[in-house]
């Protein structure tokens, strides 16, 4: 990879490297990492964890001083850390949770970050992102304004109501931020979970496995929260979700190409050693091309990610940005596990290497943080708009 980047980034991002290569790695083969289940055990995860705080790679991206990496340094090490799928979990730069410590370290106040951040940073909680909502009950997916969870004031305290769905790792969470509607319109709360108020009635069965927990339906009956939980503002809500929108999609793309960068070499390794007909299998043209466009099209991902964090670097929620790069790395990541699987041959869709859980996790990845339709859908809506403003002008 080549994308220039500060001294202190490539110093962090050599180290994260190290770690998951040498300390990581070994985990993949771990019988509590249950390959085609929810992620590994938490016992695995502190465990992992302890070791990464020893070699000083917990939660890299956030300094010791609560700032946070530019979003050019975070692709540096958000990268590394994805060269396994266990990486991000170990060094606690995985989803839900960096997106949601990116949002408190935002827009909480100092009580919350004290009560609701601090563990997440520490690696000590895990946390939950409640927005989506059952599809068979006409709830938020695509379209978050479809939004059914109500919450309405009652003294010092709000009371919130309603049905959630796709909820990662809400299972073992200790934090959740939960989005519901008052009058004033969307809100976010920060709970402390468990909470008998959040009932998971359970866990989804889906084709990803990285992430503990899984992915849960909530029923969430009387929740009684006190005022100062609410984060920032009635009907602010979907203002904070933009907050966290584009860093969050950038750094799946982050995390995701670090991995088809080691199902990369993974395949490589196989073209190279594996004969058939006579001669090892990259040196067939049909085998050799999909390495290749497989090269060129990680760097390309490299180059679209590096792009849009220069503008959020810049101040700007780089929404379209994002938008774009959220399509174009996840389309792109697709075809290139795609392509790893089938160099490899029947072993590419084994539980022998990460390459098959890889293609799993990219398949999921065109799905959350907004369906590449949806982006489309928004880019296009925005290239009429411009045009319309260009012909008024
Ligand atoms: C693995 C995984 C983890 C997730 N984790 C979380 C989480 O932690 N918290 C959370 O709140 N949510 C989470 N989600 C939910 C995710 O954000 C939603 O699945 C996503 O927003 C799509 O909503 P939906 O599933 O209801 O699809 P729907 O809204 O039913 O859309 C279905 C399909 O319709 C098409 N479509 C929709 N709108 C348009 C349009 N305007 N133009 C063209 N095509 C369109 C798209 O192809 C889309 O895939 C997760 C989902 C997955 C798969």
């Amino acid at each position: 990879m080549t994308v220039a980047i500060s001294d202190r980034a490539s110093e962090i991002a050599a180290r994260v490297e190290t770690f998951v290569r040498e300390q990581i790695v070994p985990y993949e083969k771990d019988p509590r990492f249950e390959v085609h289940g929810h992620g590994p055990t938490d016992e695995m995860v502190a465990e992992m964890r302890a070791k990464a705080r020893a070699a000083g790679v917990l939660t890299p991206h956030i300094l010791a001083d609560g700032a946070h990496l530019s979003q050019r340094e975070t692709a540096a090490v958000l990268i590394k850390s994805g060269l396994s799928p266990l990486g991000p979990l170990a060094c606690n730069t995985m989803a839900p949770d960096e997106g949601n410590m990116y949002l408190l370290g935002h827009v909480a106040s100092a009580e919350q970050k004290d009560r609701f951040l601090k563990p997440l940073i520490a690696g000590e909680a895990r946390s939950a992102f409640f927005m989506t909502e059952p599809a068979a009950e006409g709830g938020a997916g695509s379209d978050p304004s479809m939004m059914q969870t109500v919450c309405h004031k009652d003294g010092d305290h709000w009371v919130i109501n309603g049905r959630k769905a796709f909820i990662t790792g809400a299972q073992g969470a200790k934090v959740g931020i939960i989005m519901a509607k008052s009058e004033d319109g969307a809100c976010m709360f920060l709970v402390d979970l468990p909470d008998p108020a959040i009932r998971i009635e359970r866990v989804l069965d889906t084709i990803d496995s990285s992430m503990p927990g899984g992915h849960a339906v909530i029923q969430i009956e009387n929740l009684r929260v006190s005022a100062d939980q609410m984060l920032g503002a009635s009907g602010e809500g979907f203002k904070y979700a933009q907050v966290r929108l584009s860093p969050a999609r950038l750094s799946h793309c982050m995390r995701w190409l670090g991995s088809c960068i080691r199902a990369q070499e993974i395949a490589t390794a196989y073209a190279c050693t594996r004969q058939a007909f006579g001669k090892p299998l990259i040196d067939h043209e049909g085998v050799g091309f999909m390495l290749a466009e497989n090269r060129i099209a990680l760097q390309q991902c490299e180059l679209m990610i590096d792009w849009t964090a220069s503008v959020l670097d810049g101040g700007s929620l780089g929404t379209v940005e994002s938008s774009m790069a959220k399509v174009a790395v996840s389309e792109q990541l697709m075809k290139i596990a795609d392509n790893c699987v089938q160099v490899m041959g029947g072993t590419g869709v084994t539980g022998d290497s990460i390459v098959e859980q890889v293609f799993r996790e990219i398949r999921a990845f065109r799905i959350y943080d907004g369906p590449t339709e949806v982006h489309k859908w928004s880019l296009a809506k925005k290239i009429k708009r411009d045009f319309l403003k260009g012909q008024a002008a």
